[in-house]
C-alpha cells in the first residue's frame, strides 16, 4: 500500500462538477482507498508562454489516496478519468476539461518516459500546494520540505472557492479534523 497524492485540474466546462465527479471516479478505482482531499482553488491559466489571462480560469484541487496499484496502474487509471472527462490532448498546458497528475507517491522518486515523480514543478505552483495544504496540513514534497513553508516562500496567489471538499463524507477523518493522519 503507498500513499498517493494527486493533482486535479480544470479550466473548460464546468469545472467545480468535473473535480466533483473526477474525485469520486478515483475514490471508486478498484484498489484506490480515499483518504482527504481539499477544497477547490481558483488561478489564472498558466501556458507555455507564462501565466495568461486571456484565457478561461483554473479550478484545482487535490486528493490524498492509498493504493495497492503501481504507479503506471495508478497513472492509466488517472489517464481513463481524464478521457471519461471529454480530455483531449492537442497542446501541451493547453486548455483542458480535466487535468490528473501523481504529485507524489510515499516517498519515492520516478523517472521515466511516461512518469516522474514527484512532479518536477508542483514545488513551484501555488494551485498544487495551497489546496494540497488544505488537504493535508503536514504534507511535504518529498527532497523539497514541508508543502506550509514552500508555498509561503512562493506565495499563494490562489483564490480560495467556498465549497465543501472534493471527497466529503468519503475517507477516513473527512469534514472532521483536518488532513490524514500519518499512521504508516
Ligand atoms: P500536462 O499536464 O503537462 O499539460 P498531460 O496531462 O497531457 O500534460 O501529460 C503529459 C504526460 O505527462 C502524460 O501522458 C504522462 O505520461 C506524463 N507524466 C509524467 N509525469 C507525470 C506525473 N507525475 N503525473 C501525470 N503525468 C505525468
Ligand atoms: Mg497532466
Amino acid at each position: 500500500m503507498t500513499r498517493a497524492v494527486i493533482a486535479l485540474g480544470a479550466n473548460l466546462g464546468d469545472r467545480g462538477s468535473t473535480l466533483r465527479s473526477a474525485a469520486r471516479a478515483i475514490a471508486a478505482v478498484p484498489g484506490i482507498r480515499p483518504v482527504a482531499s481539499s477544497r477547490e482553488v481558483e488561478s489564472v491559466a498558466l501556458t507555455l508562454d507564462g501565466l495568461d489571462t486571456t484565457k478561461p480560469r483554473y479550478r484545482n484541487a487535490v486528493v490524498v489516496v492509498d493504493t495497492d496499484l503501481t504507479p503506471d496502474a495508478l497513472l492509466d487509471a488517472l489517464h481513463g478519468i481524464e478521457d471519461d472527462h471529454g480530455r483531449t490532448r492537442e497542446v501541451r498546458w493547453g486548455d483542458r476539461t480535466l487535468d490528473l497528475d501523481v504529485v507524489a507517491i510515499d516517498d519515492i522518486r520516478i523517472d521515466t518516459a511516461t512518469l516522474t515523480v514527484p512532479h518536477p514543478r508542483a514545488g513551484e505552483r501555488a494551485f498544487v500546494l495551497a489546496p494540497w495544504l488544505d488537504a493535508d496540513p503536514d504534507a511535504e514534497l518529498p527532497g523539497a520540505g514541508p508543502v506550509a513553508d514552500l508555498l509561503a516562500a512562493l506565495g499563494d496567489d490562489t483564490e480560495r472557492i467556498d465549497e465543501p471538499r472534493l471527497f466529503d463524507g468519503q475517507g477516513s477523518g473527512q469534514g472532521t479534523e483536518q488532513g490524514p493522519e500519518h499512521t504508516r
